[in-house]
């Protein structure tokens, strides 16, 4: 076991035995050695806890509504939830969102150095600028193990995809959303995705049929994208968990450069800053 596995163990463990939290929100491996998320109840338990390279799903989006309780009067349960840097953002944009309340959350913040898919890195760990999470109220990493990249490129691959022309970028993307069953995994994933009636589904009114047609499926992706701009964390949740290897996140991260130049705005760095699209200005100019 790694001391990283145990440190985590650790953390849950006191938090539950402590009755600081009801439940630790981890990873586990499943019957088949599969990673899968897992909710731990009882310090009994806490040995189910692992930690790998394949740990790619963002579990903060499990902890989306902790501010109400489910019963009227009674206490809001609190929650750990153990967070890679990525997932730490995340929360911090669902804290400036009233998603979440920070004191309902523990946060088991980890050093990582990048998760992958079917033993593949993947695409935004390589080019993520950060190492350490942001926030955290207990950091598991040795010293050893934080490399913080320095002056890194979070974007340098979408280059390659800025360089087509218009016409080859729209037959790129049609051909991949085009593979889509809308199976809306990418959006369940989604730390940033919690509206409970999404507008791919809505019926009244009624913004698009659920037709598995081409215009259907650029509606789906090209809203998504627009709604996760400036709020996207590249995670890449919803691409890891896409049955259709779509490469959801060359369109997420596209949009989160483009805010970034925009507005000096990257997703989660400070929780109490606005993203952009959720705020307005009048004075407000458009930089070309
Ligand atoms: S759009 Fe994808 S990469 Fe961005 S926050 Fe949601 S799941 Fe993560
Ligand atoms: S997970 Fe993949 S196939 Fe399913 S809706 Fe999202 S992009 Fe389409």
């Amino acid at each position: 076991m790694s001391v990283m596995v145990e440190r985590i163990r650790e953390a849950a463990r006191r938090y539950l035995e402590d009755g600081a939290v009801t439940c630790v929100i981890g990873y586990e491996r499943g019957p088949r050695g599969n990673v899968r998320p897992a909710f731990v109840y009882e310090a009994d338990d806490v040995d189910r806890l692992v930690w790998g390279a394949d740990c790619s799903l963002d579990l903060v989006t499990y902890v989306h509504n902790y501010k109400h309780s489910p019963r009227r009067g009674a206490p809001v349960p609190k929650v750990a939830v153990v967070a890679r840097p990525c997932d730490a953002r995340a929360i911090n944009l669902l804290v400036y969102e009233q998603q979440i309340r920070r004191e309902n959350i523990k946060v088991i913040g980890l050093t990582c150095a990048g998760t992958e898919i079917l033993g593949q890195p993947r695409l935004a760990c390589q080019f993520c600028r950060e190492r350490v999470p942001v926030l955290y109220d207990v950091l598991i990493g040795s010293d050893e193990q934080i490399q913080v990249p320095t002056a890194r490129d979070d974007y340098a691959d979408i280059v390659e995809m800025e360089n087509r022309t218009p016409s080859e970028r729209l037959a790129y993307w049609a051909a991949e959303f085009d593979r889509c069953i809308r199976c809306y995994a990418c959006r369940q994933a989604c730390p940033g995705c919690y509206c409970f009636e999404c507008v791919a589904e809505q019926v009244d009114p009624h913004w698009t049929s659920i037709a598995l047609e081409l215009p259907e499926k650029h509606f789906f992706h090209i809203m998504r994208a627009f709604h996760l701009a400036g709020r996207c964390v590249g995670c890449d949740a919803c691409e890891a968990v896409c049955p259709m290897d779509i490469p959801l996140s060359k369109l997420n991260r596209k949009l989160a450069k483009e805010v970034e130049a925009l507005f000096g705005y990257r997703t989660g760095d400070d929780p109490e800053v606005a993203p952009p699209l959720a705020t307005f200005d009048p004075e407000e100019r458009l930089r070309l």
